[in-house]
């Protein structure tokens, strides 16, 4: 990707509870990150809008969500947190790659057929196009690498088709305009570890969500010692102690993911983990899963609950946050509008 600078983004939408899996396969990830890259992090609130919001809710939870960035390690200062519909980018972008993905693309995507369930003449356009918009999201920054759990791989792939046939459909005009072979980039999904789908802690055939309705699904980052525990110790599991070694994980996906879970949350890998447990019965198990949980995510719910607390904090970061965005999308939307045939003053 000549001449495109190296740039990650990604973004959790502020649809309440966040949960182990947003923090395993996706925010512990950002954090890491912020190592190596350029980090643009956002609360993807012109998402959650998808499906009905109560205004009340929606505000608290952008604020949450924000904190929990920040709660997990992500540096405010060093990178970008912002709310989404601050930087108008977004949607303008949208509509424009609206008029580049065709219809037979989004037909397939499998999260619109799950979320619309049976009733998909009554979903809002909005969930229909939700993949075109997070394709805009990314490339209104022109971001070449995006951490998400394994559930967001195929609008990924949409946000790849998407960039391909702008840079095709365009390319005449790209080229003459003097940003080279292609304007967008190709973007890499980073995906991998051992947590890229967490799994429902009562079904592991479910990933873990927030809208499931049973709290005991999931562990939530803001839940209390006693919660977690309750929680992984009610965690469906079969009978059968844990196995020696992964290939005993399979068939067994309630026991796979606690494993899996275990693994992220100590940095390590399955395989290290059955080493330490193989042969042990699960109560044993749960119990160190317990310890290990509380551990590393008590933090971060006890700084998640001080920084809700403070409305201002969260706002002025988001303030900042949305105006470095925009500093970053206004260039490449005014070189769209230029592509594209618009006129502009
Ligand atoms: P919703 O049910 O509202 O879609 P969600 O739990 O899927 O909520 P999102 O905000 O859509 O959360 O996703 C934020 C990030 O968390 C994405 O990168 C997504 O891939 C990741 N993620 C969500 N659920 C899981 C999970 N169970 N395991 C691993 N990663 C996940
Ligand atoms: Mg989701």
């Amino acid at each position: 990707m000549a001449g495109i600078k190296e740039r990650v983004f990604s973004g959790v939408q502020p649809t309440g509870n966040l949960h182990l899996g947003n923090y395993l396969g996706a925010i512990k990830r950002f954090v890491e990150l912020q190592q190596k890259y350029e980090c643009i992090y956002c609360v993807v609130d012109l998402h959650a809008i998808t499906v009905a919001q109560d205004p009340a809710e929606l505000t608290h939870n952008i604020r949450e969500v924000t904190a929990a960035f920040i709660a997990c390690g992500i540096d405010p200062k060093k990178h970008i947190i912002f709310n989404q519909s601050q930087v108008q980018e977004h949607a303008e972008l949208a509509w424009i790659f609206n008029c580049v993905a065709r219809i037979g693309w989004l037909n397939r995507m499998t999260q619109f057929k799950e979320k619309a369930g049976k009733d998909r003449e009554n979903a809002s356009v909005g969930l229909y196009a939700y993949p075109v918009l997070m394709a805009a999201d990314i490339l209104a920054y022109r971001a070449t690498h995006v951490p998400v759990g394994e559930d967001q791989k195929q609008h990924l792939e949409l946000a790849r088709d998407i960039a391909q046939k702008f840079n095709n459909d365009f390319a005449e005009r790209i080229k003459s305009l003097g940003h080279g072979e292609q304007f967008f980039p190709i973007t890499e999904p980073l995906i991998s570890g051992p947590a890229t789908r967490v799994m429902s802690l009562r079904d592991g055939s479910k990933k873990m969500s927030k809208s499931d309705a049973s709290d005991y699904s999931r562990i939530n980052l803001t839940d209390d010692a006693d919660f977690i525990a309750q929680k992984v110790r009610k965690a469906k599991t079969d009978p059968e102690p844990l196995p020696s070694e992964e290939k005993g994980l399979e068939s067994r996906p309630e026991a796979d993911n606690l494993v899996g879970i275990y693994a992220a949350l100590a940095d390590t890998t399955p395989a290290d983990v059955l080493k330490q447990f193989g042969g042990s019965q699960f109560s044993a198990f749960k119990n160190a899963l317990v310890d290990l949980s509380v551990s590393k995510l008590g933090p971060i719910g006890g700084e998640m609950k001080r920084l809700v607390q403070d409305a201002k904090y969260i706002d002025s970061v988001l303030a900042d946050g949305s105006a470095r965005a925009r500093a970053i999308a206004s260039p490449v939307l005014k070189s769209v509008r230029d592509i594209v045939g618009f006129v502009q003053s």
